[in-house]
């Protein structure tokens, strides 16, 4: 395959965009080479300018579980827009968005619509902070929540010490708010509470970690979260970004039946939309502005276009029960293929999946927290993606990504793939 339109769209891109991206990843940094620049999608297809074709196991980083151009959130966009498209006044679809959303998840009673998962995190944070009047958050080394300050923190070793900044720009009166743990590891947490007595707000968790590869929680480990936060009066904050509408209807609260106090959603709640959103009980929401003391806005939160695909992409989910299943059996297959050919060829991996999340490491050691992540190789990881990418199959550009299966794909695309999985490896 060619990139020569890509390679130049890139060369010119740089001249005005930082690295010729809006976002890093898409850089291909990590693996190297000359990023795809997409010229359209259909289904589980992606063309780029220079004519290629790809199966596409990224799907916007999520938000695609139904395929691109899904006609009816693609109609409902355009009937939308048709009628204007920013009013910043209330609108009828916010709270029918709002009721669905509620509806289809357990334990939330009230929710707010933002433009993007970081805003959502944010959010949820400031108003657990505000709710509780303590200070200090826990996250895990290795979860991402977006990229606003307090979460920007070094991953480390995840020993119980104060966090560092690790972008410049965050400052360290910020950072020693944010205290690091150990994914999967309630030791760990255990002793942050204990040595931070009264302070601490909340814990914020990705319940299946997306951002290290795909890492599932232990048997138990988000029940001894509730556990430990209940009694500690802190929050428990499920960022759902990922998660949320793809693993079930209700997300992981409902696959894990643990209740979380927060929950932040993105991606597929949007479809294909720039739409975050966090929920709580009322006792919590109630705390926002206009109702309560905790501020938070947005210009063009709740914008009609987003909640247009939001309510569509929802409606398709909640009526449609079958989908969970179809992605699951889809990913499972998925899964068995790969590791019949990396068998077959006596590759160390570890693949990870839950649902229709999944990552393929290069180690053949348990992977379950952002150390034993670290321990895939590269350089293999590389000449995988590459190869992949050559047979017109298109995964995330990172080790350190998680694919999203979409319900778009079919058992011949799978088969291709797995196929082509198998090419590869001979060649490695
Ligand atoms: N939380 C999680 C779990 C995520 O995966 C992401 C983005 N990948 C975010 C938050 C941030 O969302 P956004 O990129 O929409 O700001």
């Amino acid at each position: 395959m060619e990139y020569k339109r890509s390679s130049e769209l890139f060369v010119e891109a740089n001249k005005v965009i930082p690295g010729g991206v809006n976002s890093p990843v898409r850089a291909f940094k990590a693996v190297g080479g000359t990023p795809l620049f997409i010229k359209e999608a259909k289904e589980a297809y992606l063309y780029d300018e220079d004519g290629n074709k790809y199966i596409d196991y990224i799907n916007s980083w999520g938000p695609m579980i139904l395929g691109h151009a899904y006609e009816p959130v693609v109609n409902a966009v355009i009937e939308r827009a048709k009628k204007g498209t920013s009013f910043g006044t209330p609108t009828e679809l916010e709270t029918k968005i709002a009721a669905l959303a509620i509806s289809m998840v357990p334990n939330i009673d009230k929710i707010r619509f933002v433009s993007s998962g970081t805003e959502a995190c944010m959010s949820a944070i400031r108003l657990a902070r505000g709710f509780t009047r303590r200070e200090k958050i826990i996250k895990f080394s290795g979860c991402y929540h977006g990229h606003s300050d307090s979460f920007l923190i070094a991953a480390g070793s995840g020993a119980s010490t104060f966090g560092v900044p690790n972008s410049p720009g965050v400052t360290e009166g910020t950072a020693k708010d944010t205290l690091l743990a150990n994914y999967n590891d309630i030791d760990n947490v255990k002793q942050l509470f204990e040595s931070n007595k009264n302070e601490i707000a909340a814990l914020i968790i990705e319940p299946v970690a997306g951002n290290m590869g795909c890492i599932p929680p232990k048997k138990g480990f988000l029940e001894q979260l509730r556990e430990v936060c209940s009694e500690n009066g802190a929050l428990l904050v499920f960022d759902e970004v990922m998660t949320g509408f793809r693993l079930a209807k209700g997300g992981a609260q409902e696959l894990y039946g643990v209740d979380a106090d927060i929950v932040c959603f993105g991606k597929v709640i949007g479809g294909g939309l720039p739409v975050g959103a966090f929920a709580a009980r009322e006792e919590i929401m109630n705390y926002l502005s206009p109702l309560g003391p905790v501020y938070q806005a947005g210009t063009l939160s709740g914008n009609p276009l987003a909640m247009a695909a939001g309510y569509e992409m929802l409606k398709v989910l909640n009526e449609d029960n079958a989908i969970f299943q179809r992605l699951e059996e889809k990913t499972a297959y998925l899964e068995k293929g790969i590791n019949e050919v990396l068998s077959e060829n006596k590759m160390d991996f570890t693949i990870n999946r839950i649902g229709s999340m999944i990552s393929v490491h290069f180690d053949s050691s348990p992977v379950f927290d952002f150390e034993t992540a670290k321990n895939g190789d590269n350089e293999t990881f590389k000449k995988f993606f590459h190869g992949l990418l050559q047979k017109g199959v298109y995964i995330a550009p990172s080790a350190y990504e998680t694919w999203f299966i979409t319900d778009a794909l079919t058992y011949e695309d799978l088969n291709y793939t797995i196929k082509a999985i198998k090419d590869v490896a001979v060649e490695l």
